[in-house]
């Protein structure tokens, strides 16, 4: 089983039979969660929209979690934050190219086009993959060979991931379509769905303009069966089976 809910901005939970996996989660309400399953938190880099401290007050309701870091996210200041709450996590602090065996899951740790990285997970017979902030980034503001170089550095980590898969089929992809790109903001989806065989794409970093699903679609209608439409925070995520 695998259950998944749209949490806030970059944030997902993802309920699998033998544990939960939640990213880059700063703020928005988490449902209860079942205190026997393990609770794999993960933050992709440093940026506000991508970690805050407050996770790890959720040990103290669910003690047995674990924490995946990218290693941009300041050592001291996660620290200061444990001294602080008095708490004692278990945490790993990650850089691209490191796997990670949790004991209900396998992480792969891969690059990213903006800070930090981006997490492919296998876990409970499910391929899951959370962006961060990787995405082939195409400001208006900037000069064509910079945006030649982001599509160049974007490609490689696809071809990455496309390694990682091995010829397998991605269950849930989390990936960045945001509206703040303007006639940019599909490029990166697109290239994404076109490279990466995945049974689900969920948008995420949308700013809170769900809008931007429905025009992705009317865009892209060949998409229809993989891009989930969200509508708000807190959206439980309806998994057809195919
Ligand atoms: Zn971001």
């Amino acid at each position: 089983m695998m259950k998944i809910q749209y949490i806030f901005h970059s944030s997902y939970l993802v309920e699998l039979s033998e544990c939960y996996l939640l990213f880059d989660y700063y703020q928005g309400d988490i449902p209860e969660l079942d205190t026997k399953k393990p609770l794999y938190i993960f933050a992709s880099h440093q940026h506000y929209d991508h970690f805050s401290p407050v996770i790890f007050q959720f040990m103290l309701k669910y003690p047995d979690c674990e924490y995946i870091l990218s290693d941009d996210i300041s050592a001291e200041m996660v620290r200061e934050a444990l001294d602080q709450m008095g708490l004692n996590g278990s945490i790993h602090r990650v850089h691209e190219g490191d796997s990670l065996s949790l004991p209900k899951a396998e992480v792969e740790v891969l690059s990213s086009t903006d800070v930090g990285v981006s997490y492919l997970v296998h876990a409970d017979g499910y391929r899951i993959f959370h962006a961060g902030d990787l995405n082939d980034w195409h400001w208006s503001n900037v000069s064509m060979s910079e945006n030649e170089k982001m599509t160049e550095k974007f490609r490689a980590v696809l071809t990455g991931l496309k390694e990682s898969l091995g010829g397998e089929t991605l269950d849930a992809a989390f990936f960045p379509v945001d509206p703040v790109l303007g006639e940019g903001c599909f490029i990166g989806p697109v290239e994404f769905l076109e490279e990466i065989p995945v049974k689900l794409f969920l948008p995420m970093h949308m700013w809170e303009q769900y809008s931007i699903c429905g025009k992705f679609l009317a865009a892209k209608p060949e998409y229809e069966r993989i891009f989930y439409s969200i509508h708000g925070a807190g959206e439980e995520v309806s998994i057809k089976d195919n």
